[in-house]
């Protein structure tokens, strides 16, 4: 073959290659995400590096970005969804914006409980609906498990967010398919009448609200205390260093967990890169540092946990799946809401 052969042929290759872009074949993943965090365009950046996909982020809130793909329709250039709650990411499915995938990487790195049983969705980090309680005015050995908070022993003495917010409709949707309805309904009946005060605020707000001496005991999501743990502001390591966290229902069926989880988006244009790029999320590698950058535990075996998270011990898991308390959350905010939880 002369030089001059070769060019030619290396010149076809080229317009092979540039005709295929053209197809809209072009090496990409549209990621629609209502995580903000910077560790995250690291691993959007290793991912390109890996496989020479390009990663373009949307970053929206929850709610906006799976009404947006409903809005776009066929049309719509997402590939991916990732949101948190599997009360959201039930809502998405529901609302006709995921599609189901089969990939063995993905079921055997997630856990079965924490991935949407058709593929739908995938959990990838965990999050702990914990108590958090005033050091100084409860001994642990008085704590025992969220149905305990109805106790009346508990008596103005319980804070928690409104029953407006997704976690704690999934976190009555557990108590539901734990108990069924009346009982639930008696349970959240309970609780209001312990609250401390009308609920207000977010997780962060019920856990200063303990330190300041409002209640004694908060439900909260792990992270919030973790992040407070790891403040650079005085202020707020002061209100982490008065409060002790506390795993519910070790000794039944484990303190329940909810999920970060994303799914391939309905009308995917780039349908095998979505793919892709969830079976590199739950990567031993990018795991670490999805997980740590929320202060949520992983999805995946033997990956390093953030070491507040390490130093709080090992604690044993509700295995109910993530889809039945999502699925459960309306259910869950009329028993709230007929118990007069604001
Ligand atoms: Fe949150």
């Amino acid at each position: 073959m002369s030089f001059h052969q070769r060019g030619l042929l290396a010149a076809i290759a080229g317009i092979g290659l540039f005709g295929g872009l053209a197809a809209a074949t072009a090496a990409e993943v549209n990621v629609y995400s209502a995580r903000h965090y910077d560790t995250d365009l690291t691993l959007y950046d290793n991912f390109t590096k890996q496989t020479g996909i390009k990663v373009n982020l949307i970053e929206g809130k929850d709610d906006e970005l799976v009404e947006r793909m409903r809005n776009e329709g066929a049309n719509s250039p997402a590939d991916v969804l990732i949101t948190v709650d599997a009360g959201r990411l039930w809502r998405a499915q529901e609302a006709g914006v995921l599609q189901p995938v089969r990939s063995e990487t993905l079921e055997a790195a997630v856990p079965a409980h924490l991935r949407e049983p058709e593929g739908h969705w995938f959990g990838l980090a965990k999050r702990a609906r914990v108590l958090v309680y005033a050091k100084d005015r409860v001994q642990p050995s008085e704590l025992s498990s969220y149905e305990d908070l109805a106790d009346p022993k508990w008596k103005g003495r319980v804070l928690v967010r409104s029953s407006s917010n997704v976690y704690n409709q999934s976190l009555v949707g557990a108590l539901l398919a734990a108990h069924g309805p009346e009982k639930t309904q008696e349970w959240a009946e309970g609780v209001v009448a312990n609250m401390a005060r009308e609920p207000q605020g977010g997780d962060t707000d019920q856990i200063k609200a303990v330190a300041a001496g409002e209640g004694d005991v908060a439900i909260s999501n792990n992270y919030y205390l973790a992040r407070l743990i790891n403040s650079d502001k005085a202020e707020d390591r002061e209100v982490a260093s008065k409060v002790g966290v506390f795993f519910p229902n070790q000794d039944d069926r484990g303190t329940h967990v909810n999920v970060s989880g994303a799914g391939v988006a309905k009308n995917a244009p780039n349908r095998e890169n979505a793919v892709r790029f969830l079976e590199y999320l739950v990567s031993p590698e990018a795991q670490e540092l999805f997980a740590q950058a929320s202060y949520e535990f992983p999805v995946a075996d033997g990956v390093d946990l953030h070491d507040t998270l390490a130093s709080w011990g090992k604690f044993k898991e509700d295995e109910l799946n993530a889809a039945e308390f999502g699925r459960n959350n309306a259910e869950a905010l009329k028993i709230m809401d007929r118990a007069g939880w604001r």
